[in-house]
């Protein structure tokens, strides 16, 4: 979903920034479950909000100018790899599981999981906290 996401995106700096860092952009969307394969607790808190919140201030504070260097635009392209990651996540668990749910197995135990599982957090990340005003102008990366 990463890779079509950049794909639909218009031309600009920041269609530019993911295709020029596509390794970076492509380990920023599967960066946060690897946190679930090493057994690790940032494979949960990665996907959310405040995490992703603090990572993109991070950024802001370290790398101002997403290209200014190789490693800011490397950086910022990995953020929004984890960004698109975190988002596909909330529509597959909001759309796709139910639907298998209903069709394929016990809808009742999935749905429950799904509620326990919001229950945890303080719900989704909100893309409209992302400022994109870094990536407008042509000359950001
Ligand atoms: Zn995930």
């Amino acid at each position: 979903m990463a890779d079509l996401a950049v794909e639909y995106l218009p031309p600009s700096a920041l269609k530019d920034l993911l295709q020029k860092n596509q390794n970076a952009y492509r380990s920023g969307s599967i960066f946060a479950d690897s946190g679930y394969a090493a057994n690790h607790a940032y494979g949960e808190f990665s996907h959310w909000h405040d995490f992703l919140n603090q990572y993109q201030q991070t950024l802001i504070e370290r790398c101002p100018d997403p290209g200014a260097t190789e490693n800011c635009a490397k950086v910022w392209a990995h953020f929004f790899g984890t960004v698109a990651h975190a988002l596909s996540d909330n529509n597959f668990d909001r759309y796709f599981v139910p639907q298998v749910a209903a069709h394929d197995f016990n809808v009742n135990a999935v749905l429950k999981l799904l509620l326990f599982r919001r229950s945890e957090s303080s719900l989704f990340f909100s893309p409209s906290l992302i400022r994109t005003d870094h990536f407008l102008s042509s000359s950001a990366v």
